[in-house]
């Protein structure tokens, strides 16, 4: 495995002390269906589906900064194992994936009374006319590409229950 290093030849400052766990996840490896504890939250995990690494990190990110759970994978037919193994508390759903449309992993999730219950925020490049789909397939939101960090946010705390201001 090579070592990332600067245009100087130094490694990255502070690669030194990140974990190996870190250090693995920045490479996009042994992320699927891993999850990601912050011991600050009290409860709410979210399940990410995302093929898009930076996408995911920016997911990644913003969650953790919030101190919610994570469960991560870039794989559509995993994110449907998850959803239905792990229960969590809100997904957030990539509709352009390599191995299963976002839509159809919606479809089957709010079709399921094991699920339904499961707010899900779409996550779309496409265009509008899109939107009407993603509505139709049963997705409580959706936001589009290049994603806004505090409208982010402030969908998945309200599809929590949590936007009072001051929390
Ligand atoms: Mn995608």
């Amino acid at each position: 495995m090579a070592t990332r290093q600067r245009a100087g030849g130094r490694p990255r400052d502070g690669s030194a002390a990140r974990s190996e766990e870190d250090a693995r996840r920045s490479r996009g490896q042994g992320t699927v269906g891993k999850t990601i504890r912050q011991p600050a939250n009290l409860s709410k995990r979210v399940l990410i589906v995302e093929d898009h690494s930076l996408n995911m990190k920016l997911f990644r990110v913003l969650l953790y900064s919030r101190g919610y759970e994570m469960i991560e994978t870039k794989d559509g037919h995993a994110g449907l194992d998850l959803a239905r193994a792990d229960d969590p508390d809100l997904i957030i759903m990539d509709i352009q994936l390599p191995d299963i449309s976002g839509l159809e992993i919606i479809r089957a999730l709010k079709g399921d009374d094991r699920t339904r219950d499961i707010p899900i925020v779409a996550i779309t490049a496409a265009m509008p006319e899109e939107e009407t789909n993603i509505r139709a397939a049963g997705a409580d939101a959706f936001l589009r590409k290049p994603i806004s960090g505090a409208e982010f946010l402030a969908i998945v705390r309200s599809l929590l229950h949590e936007d009072d201001p001051g929390g």
